[in-house]
C-alpha cells in the first residue's frame, strides 16, 4: 500500500516507545494517524505534534475498542493500516521461595492473565475490529485492502525466567499470525508481525545506565539497543510492501536471549 495522506493508520500504544514512533513516521508521510493509547497525557500530546487523534483506549476494554474505531473513523475514514503496539509484562517465576521466609509460592494466576489478556487478547481484539472495517474498503492494486502489523517479541521463541507470562503471550501473537492472514487472503489484508529485541523505549530507559550500557553490548551487531524509529521503518516496509504476508520478523541485531 502507499503510505500518504490518502490513507488513515491507528496505531495502538502509540503514545509511547515503538509505537510512537511508528506514529509519527507515518505522520510524516502524510497517513491520517490515531492512536490508541491509555496514557492521555503522552497520547494527546503526541496527537497534537503529528496532526493525528488520540483515541482513550484500553485494548482489553471491548466497548472502548468498539468506540475508539468509531471515532477515529469518523475523523479519517476507514482505516487502511492498524499497527499493534500496545503491550506490557511482568517478571515473575512459575514457582519459587519468599526470599526472608522461604516460604514456596507461585505465579498469581490473576497477573498471568493479565498479561494474556492486554499483549494477546488485545492484539487479537483491535485485529478482528479493523479487518472487519477493512473489508468495506475498496480495492487497491493486487486487490489489496489493508495490511496489519502487530508486535510480538523475541521472547515468543527466547522467553527469559520470569517471563512466562509474557513469552506465552508474544508466542501467541506470533503463532496467529499466518491463520489470520489465511482468513483474510481472499479480502486483500495482510497480516505480519515483527519480533522486536532490546529497543531504547522508555520501558528500557528506566533501567541503569550500565545496565543498558551492558544489554547494549550483549547484541553481536551492531553493539547498542535498537532505536525506535528502526522498528518504525520495518514497519513501513511492511505495509508497502505487498508481498510480505503471513510472516514474523525479528529485529533484534542477531541477539538470542540467556536464561537471565
Ligand atoms: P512502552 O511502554 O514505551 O509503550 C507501550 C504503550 O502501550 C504505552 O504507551 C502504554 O500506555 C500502552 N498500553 C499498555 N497497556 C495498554 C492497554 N491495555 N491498552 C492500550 N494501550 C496500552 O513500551 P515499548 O517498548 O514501546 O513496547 C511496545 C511493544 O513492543 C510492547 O508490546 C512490547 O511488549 C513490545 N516489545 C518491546 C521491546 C523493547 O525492547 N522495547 C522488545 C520486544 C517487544
Amino acid at each position: 500500500m502507499k503510505l500518504d495522506s490518502s490513507i488513515s493508520a491507528v496505531v495502538t500504544g502509540g503514545a509511547s516507545g515503538l509505537g510512537a514512533a511508528t506514529a509519527r513516521r507515518l505522520a510524516a508521510l502524510g497517513v491520517k494517524v490515531s492512536i490508541f493509547d491509555i496514557n492521555p497525557g503522552a497520547g494527546e500530546a503526541l496527537a497534537r505534534e503529528i496532526g493525528g487523534l488520540f483515541c482513550r483506549v484500553d485494548v482489553t476494554r471491548e466497548t472502548e475498542v468498539d468506540a475508539g474505531f468509531e471515532l477515529a473513523r469518523r475523523a479519517h475514514g476507514q482505516e487502511a493500516a492498524l499497527i499493534n503496539c500496545a503491550g506490557t509484562g511482568n517478571a515473575i517465576k512459575t514457582a519459587s521461595r519468599d526470599r526472608q521466609t522461604g516460604t514456596p509460592q507461585h505465579f498469581p494466576l490473576d497477573a498471568y492473565e493479565r498479561i494474556i489478556q492486554i499483549n494477546l487478547i488485545g492484539t487479537f481484539r483491535c485485529i478482528a475490529k479493523s479487518a472487519a472495517g477493512m473489508l468495506q474498503r475498496e480495492a487497491g492494486p493486487d486487490g489489496e485492502r489493508g495490511a496489519i502489523v502487530n508486535t510480538a517479541s523475541v521472547a515468543a521463541s527466547d522467553g527469559q525466567v520470569g517471563q512466562a507470562a509474557y513469552s506465552a503471550s508474544k508466542a501467541g501473537i506470533v503463532g496467529m499470525t499466518l491463520p489470520i492472514a489465511r482468513d483474510l487472503m481472499n479480502d486483500g489484508i495482510r497480516v505480519n508481525t515483527i519480533q522486536p529485541g532490546l529497543f531504547e523505549t522508555p520501558l528500557l530507559m528506566t533501567l541503569p545506565d550500565a545496565v543498558r550500557t551492558s544489554l547494549g553490548a550483549s547484541v553481536p551487531f551492531p553493539k547498542r539497543l535498537g532505536h525506535p524509529d528502526e522498528f518504525a521503518a520495518l514497519v513501513e516496509s511492511l505495509l508497502t510492501n505487498r508481498y510480505f504476508n503471513g510472516e514474523s520478523v525479528r529485529l533484534d541485531g542477531a541477539i538470542r536471549m540467556a536464561p537471565r
